[in-house]
């Protein structure tokens, strides 16, 4: 099922749930929090599968792209690729900023192998800015206005 609703113009174009897939005026109180994108994200992890990595790493880019093109372009640069780690958005000249899934760990005690790659990236990167945010990209979809504003007041990890 997950399948089919990754297929085509529906998975390029749902956001998380819509009347094709998820939606029915039944879940009416819950559409918002319908998304079959992290149902298949939470599937892969509980199969110990990462087949849906490559797929989860595009939408990630595109997300992150998005935000980003709707901040003020002297505030906001964004680096296709950041040592080899894939897309980063240097914020303000300040701060690093890089997508992470929402069952990804990050913080300083346990991060995913991927997330101590990127953080190695940042401190190898020769912009000397070492402030590293990781947003989920599930709040980069749902409420990227909420990033800018958690960036804003970000003065340092
Ligand atoms: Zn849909």
């Amino acid at each position: 099922m997950l399948a089919e609703f990754a297929d085509g113009a529906h998975g390029r174009d749902c956001r998380g749930s819509c009347y094709q897939c998820l939606r029915d005026y039944t879940n009416m109180a819950y559409h918002s929090l319908l998304d079959w994108r992290l149902a298949g994200e939470l599937l892969s992890i509980l199969r110990a599968t990462d087949d849906t990595s490559n797929q989860h790493g595009r939408q990630s880019a595109e997300l992150l792209r998005d935000w980003a093109s709707n901040i003020p372009p002297g505030d906001v640069e964004f680096w296709d690729d950041l040592g080899g780690t894939g897309p980063a958005v240097l914020f303000e000249e300040r701060v690093w900023v890089a997508a992470k899934g929402p069952f990804e760990a990050a913080d300083a005690a346990m991060s995913s192998p991927r997330i101590s790659i990127v953080r190695d990236a940042v401190a190898a990167n020769t912009r000397g800015v070492c402030d590293m945010v990781f947003v989920d990209d599930f709040l980069l979809d749902k409420a990227p206005a909420r990033v800018s504003a958690m960036l804003a007041d970000f003065d340092g990890a």
